[in-house]
């Protein structure tokens, strides 16, 4: 058993001792209607379609009816932040309602945007429709690219206003409330162990990390110091695992703080993420994080490891050893090595290995850091090359670039010599052509959610207008296939939209 703060429900703001979560009530609203729902989700839930259409479910899922025998609670979580220790953070806004058991699955069900918590510290317990748009269909899409992350429920409005920002002339400027409810095996954080090790409360920790293995890790046999470190090591593992798919699909979370990393290696909190349109190691989506860029894409793998280095010190307590800890940071990095070179192998259509492929492959990076190249055009539009052909390479992949113009000269020439060589080392695969473009397909998506997209479905939601909403999502099920009817969302990033990026409040 994992002890909640208080038997009564007691909500004020405030620091929560030896205990993993608090008892909380969402709060009403107004006027909830739902824009979307996931009917994958309703699936995996074991809901009726008919169900989702019922006052019940709508009340259930914007905060206004609390289900029979549950009791909803919000976490108690710390993290590092921007890589400083932050004490007490929580659920500042995210209220799990239930746990649901379907297919042999278990569920936690959670609300976002569904008022505060103990953990809101200065904050409402809000969150708004822009902000909950994107979590929403982010969330939809990374699963069907075959990321591991949390998924989504439903998106509704709350129907009330929520304060954001405070405009030239001194008053309020409001935007409309939302609420996301969002689901996953589990929602607990690097940052939910730490902050029990920073208390020095070494009873809750065991107790937490306990109940953890038996609930979610539980082929890992009864609670033991072996099996501590084997836990650590497959969390580790799970990690780098969802890393290097974000690399792959080219997904740049913005804000990989400890407590926005899922315990059981998911993609959680997406709050300013973005995907890269140019292939750019230094690329962030999170304008708080322009100067020292902490959370680029090209770091995300780096933020990985340091962020499982607090988890280590975290656990260290119960396991009272830092060599086996150790090892296993040290593993990341040879698994991190060979992670990368085989997905990026895979990106290439190349099935064997060859001791030059990781020399093609960076100097394929630096070539496309030259110009702006689009990562997702580019790799998409690469399946069409033909082994036979190498100086058609530049015309197959025109399209990703940005500034077409400027590949001349030198760069010219340095992508014809890169095309040379890919041609070459294809003749050393036994696939055809035809078959390399399908196995290529499979793992370099055509569509992705840029951040224009999400921005536009956006603006018109914000008109009462929901079909976009459906459209993206629609079209994001199936990323990794042609959907002519589409094709117009298989473009570059318009020329309006160049600074635009995420918001995460
Ligand atoms: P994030 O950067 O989104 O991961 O949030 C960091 C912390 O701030 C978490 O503890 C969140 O629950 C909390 N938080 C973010 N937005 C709000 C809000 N509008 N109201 C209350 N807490 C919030
Ligand atoms: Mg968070
Ligand atoms: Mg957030």
């Amino acid at each position: 058993k994992i002890l909640p703060a208080d038997p009564v429900l007691e909500n004020s703001r405030r620091q929560v001792a030896n205990a993993c979560f608090s008892y909380v009530n969402p709060k009403q609203t107004s006027k909830p209607q739902l824009m979307h729902v996931s009917p994958e989700m309703l699936k995996n839930l074991g809901i009726s379609e008919k169900d989702a259409k019922s006052t019940d479910f709508l009340n259930i899922f914007t905060g206004n009816k609390v289900l029979q025998n549950t009791k909803p609670y919000a976490m108690c979580y710390g993290g590092h932040q921007f890589g400083n220790w932050a004490g007490q953070l929580g659920d500042g806004r995210a209220i799990n309602l239930c746990e649901v058991e379907h297919d042999s699955k278990n569920w936690q069900l959670q609300l976002k945007g569904a008022g505060e918590t103990p953990y809101s510290r200065t904050a409402d317990g809000l969150a708004v429709l822009r902000s909950s748009i994107r979590e929403y269909l982010c969330s939809e899409a990374m699963f069907h690219l075959g990321v591991p992350t949390t998924r989504a429920l439903s998106l509704a409005l709350s129907g009330d206003n929520v304060m954001r920002d405070i405009m030239y002339d001194g008053n309020p400027a409001y935007e409309k409330g939302a609420i996301v409810c969002r689901a996953a095996e589990s929602f607990l954080r690097f940052g939910s162990y730490e902050i029990f090790a920073s208390r020095q409360d070494e009873a809750t920790l065991r107790t937490l990390v306990d109940y953890t293995i038996k609930q979610h890790f539980s082929h890992l046999g009864k609670p033991s110091k072996g099996t501590y470190i084997q836990f650590f090591k497959e969390v580790s593992e799970r990690t780098l695992k969802m890393i290097i798919h974000w690399q792959r699909v080219g997904f740049v979370h913005g804000v990989m703080n400890t407590d926005n990393m899922s315990i059981l290696g998911l993609t959680i909190d997406y709050g300013p993420y973005g995907w890269l349109e140019g292939y750019d190691y230094g690329w962030t989506p999170n304008t708080t994080d322009r100067q020292h860029k902490r959370y680029r894409y090209g770091n995300q793998p780096n933020i990985g490891l340091w962020n499982l280095l607090q988890l280590a010190n975290a656990l260290y307590p119960l396991i009272d050893e830092a060599e086996p800890l150790e090892a296993i940071l040290n593993q990341y990095k040879t698994d991190f090595e060979s992670g990368s070179l085989s997905m990026m192998r895979s990106k290439l259509g190349l099935q064997n290995e060859h001791e030059n492929d990781q020399k093609m492959i960076q100097d394929l990076e630096d070539i496309l850091h030259l110009t702006e190249t689009d990562m997702t055009i580019f790799f998409r539009n690469l399946s069409r090359f033909k082994k036979e052909n190498p100086s058609e390479g530049i015309k197959i992949i025109r399209d990703a670039f940005y500034k077409p113009d400027e590949i001349v000269g030198n760069i010219e020439t340095r992508w014809d010599d890169w095309f040379n060589r890919y041609a070459e080392r294809l003749q050393l695969e036994s696939l055809s052509n035809y078959e390399r473009q399908k196995e290529m397909n499979d793992v370099n998506p055509k569509y992705v959610l840029r951040n224009y997209m999400a921005q536009l479905a956006i603006d018109s939601a914000d008109k009462a207008e929901y079909g976009l909403i459906d459209e993206l999502f629609q079209i994001l099920k199936k990323p990794y296939d042609e959907q002519p009817e589409y094709e117009k969302w298989f473009a570059k990033r318009p020329e309006w939209a160049r600074h635009k990026v995420g918001c995460s409040m």
